[in-house]
């Protein structure tokens, strides 16, 4: 009796050491997948399928259940298949423990992201700001915010972006961790502080990350570092850069990369007037461009063969590359629009109406057709998805800084101090610079003018401070979907301008009719009786007006005219030959 019964309890507890050693080594194959799927793609996709093929539901445990599950998200994101990842993760989100369900809240965002849902991106963004404030562990920490910086950058809110940062640099010591959200920091450092400052703080992270077996942030920051000193003129330490890391860059081999640092000394060859070598490099670039046409390599590729083009005096090659750097511009500038009006709406800044979503209906139709490119380039999807909320956001908007201005320097002087935005001699002095951009990208610009109905009744009715009131709310409404390329200016009592680069008059129009309808939403209600705040826009393009500020500014100051004369209220297009018409 005893003996069965300690043969008995020799096999209960060998059973149980056998399902715990199970269990274990589940555990511990998922650690292990969960690493390796940033390190090596086609071993994880291996691996995880044999895992998925050896485990049955009995001998796993619901933890690792979910987390198997949010494996095979990723990989079904890999694949391209983002409907299944999606239903995945948001079962997931909803089920699992607070931990998985954050990574999966993370790995949403991606999807949409990737996707170009930028909406449903930006709503995931806002949960997973609300879960990172209570995180205190370090990678999970990393994980929900590089999602959010990614987004971030491509809307430039540079000052959230640091102050994720520094909470991220409190609650962590460790050095890859360190280099890893200081990487992510750089480029938004780059536009917000003077450059010196800048340079400081990228030696200190580069030497960090070069401790570190992080080679490709490391690699990136260099990269994205060499398009700041060409800013700079500062050919000759760009290319230093070159010499001491391409080998690492080849051994490496990554698109991104390959062609950001040819295209980078190919530049600044270009700007020692080195033109054989500039030639040879910026051919290199070309053929390892990345399908994913929105990275700045891309562009700096283009914006350099067209230069060299111009240096060699051949036109075919000329008409080629500038047509190529165009369309680049212009789906960044898409998307970017895209974006921010997405922000918009998710963050609840402003309430869109149906117009309003039109438009950003209006730019998705093109993004679709990125999209089906970009769906057949797994490997590039691969690619961003192992940098997602990490390299990619560096690279986001260096294509920008061409249209991007520091602020936190502006001059007082330079701001009307009742509406803070610029005044007519900061507007005209930065509307010229901007327009002289665009005439050596050859871009189009578009500019809006307008001027409140009846704005004197307001101050009569109801004084001098509601109508100052009633100006600050006009900028307010209006300021939500103004790019922040856009010139905003108050160059007159009640009259105000928008100058829109690489934005045609159609586009304008649109802007303008949001802008309007915003005027309408503005709650009147502390005033007894409530009034309508309305105004009469007048638009101008580039096409039509050439690119002369005065032109532009007498147009549209025509066509506003016209809208005031036929009622106010209302938006009017530029003059043709038969006279202004309503648009
Ligand atoms: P219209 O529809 O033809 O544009 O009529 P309006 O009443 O808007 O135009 P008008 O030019 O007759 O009046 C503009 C008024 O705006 C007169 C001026 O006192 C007032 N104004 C100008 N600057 C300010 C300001 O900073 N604050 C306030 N409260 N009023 C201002
Ligand atoms: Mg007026
Ligand atoms: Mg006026």
């Amino acid at each position: 009796m005893t003996l069965a019964k300690a043969i008995l309890s020799a096999l209960f507890s060998l059973v149980v050491l056998s399902v715990q050693a199970n269990v274990n080594s589940i555990s511990e194959q998922l650690r292990e997948l969960d690493e390796l799927r940033l390190k090596n793609r086609t071993e994880f996709t291996d691996r995880l399928a044999s895992l998925k093929a050896s485990t049955n539901d009995q001998q796993i445990s619901e933890h690792d259940k979910h987390k198997l599950s949010l494996l095979s998200a990723w990989d079904l994101v890999i694949k391209g298949d983002f409907n299944q990842a999606l239903q995945l993760a948001e079962g997931i989100e909803q089920r699992a423990d607070r931990q998985l369900a954050i990574r999966a809240s993370s790995l949403i965002v991606n999807i949409h992201t990737l996707s170009f849902k930028y909406i449903d991106a930006f709503a995931g963004v806002e949960k997973l700001l609300s879960y990172a404030v209570s995180i205190n562990d370090e990678h999970l920490y990393y994980q929900t915010i590089g999602q959010v910086i990614l987004l971030y950058s491509k809307i430039e809110r540079y000052e959230q972006i640091q102050q994720l940062i520094s909470h991220g640099l409190k609650i962590t010591r460790d050095t890859t961790l360190r280099c890893r959200l200081q990487a992510l920091g750089l480029q938004s450092l780059y536009h917000s502080v003077p450059f010196n400052e800048y340079q400081q703080t990228f030696n200190e992270i580069s030497e960090l990350c070069e401790a570190t077996t992080e080679a490709m942030f490391n690699l990136l920051i260099i990269r994205n570092h060499m398009f700041y000193l060409l800013e700079q003129q500062q050919a000759a330490a760009a290319l230093a850069f070159y010499q001491q890391y391409y080998s690492q860059v080849e051994q490496i081999n990554y698109p991104i990369l390959t062609a950001g640092f040819n295209a980078a000394a190919a530049e600044a060859l270009l700007q020692q007037g080195e033109l054989a070598a500039a030639s040879e490099l910026a051919q290199r670039a070309e053929q390892s461009l990345p399908g994913d046409r929105n990275d700045p390599a891309v562009l700096s590729t283009y914006r350099v063969l067209t230069l060299l083009a111009q240096a060699e005096r051949n036109f075919d090659n000329l008409l080629r590359y500038s047509e190529k750097r165009r369309d680049t511009e212009l789906a960044i500038a898409r998307e970017k629009a895209s974006q921010q009006l997405a922000y918009q709406l998710a963050s609840g800044e402003a309430r869109l109406k149906e117009q309003r979503i039109q438009l950003l209906d209006k730019d998705n139709e093109l993004l679709t057709l990125e999209r089906n490119l970009y769906q057949q380039q797994a490997e590039n999807r691969y690619l961003m998805l192992l940098l997602i909320g990490s390299l990619s956001l560096i690279l986001g908007l260096l294509t920008y800084r061409g249209l991007t201005r520091s602020k936190r320097y502006r001059k007082m002087a330079e701001f009307d101090q009742l509406t803070g935005i610029s005044n007519r001699y900061h507007f005209t002095e930065q509307a010229q610079r901007e327009i002289a951009h665009c005439i050596r990208a050859q871009r189009p610009v578009a500019l809006i003018l307008f001027d409140l109905d009846h704005f004197k009744q307001i101050n009569d009715r109801f004084g001098h401070a509601a109508g100052d009131w009633t100006l600050q709310q006009v900028v307010l409404s209006c300021r939500n979907f103004i790019r922040h390329s856009d010139i905003f200016g108050r160059i007159g009592g009640e009259e105000f301008v928008i100058l829109l680069t690489d934005c045609t008059a159609e586009q304008a129009v649109m802007l303008a009719d949001i802008c309007r309808t915003a005027l309408a939403d503005i709650d009147t209600s502390g005033y007894q009786p409530k009034f309508k705040v309305t105004a009469s826009f007048g638009i101008s393009d580039s096409q039509q007006a050439g690119y002369d500020l005065s032109a532009l500014l007498a147009a549209a100051d025509a066509a506003m005219y016209q809208a005031k004369q036929q009622g106010r209220n209302q938006v009017y297009c530029p003059a043709t030959a038969d006279g202004a018409r309503a648009c």
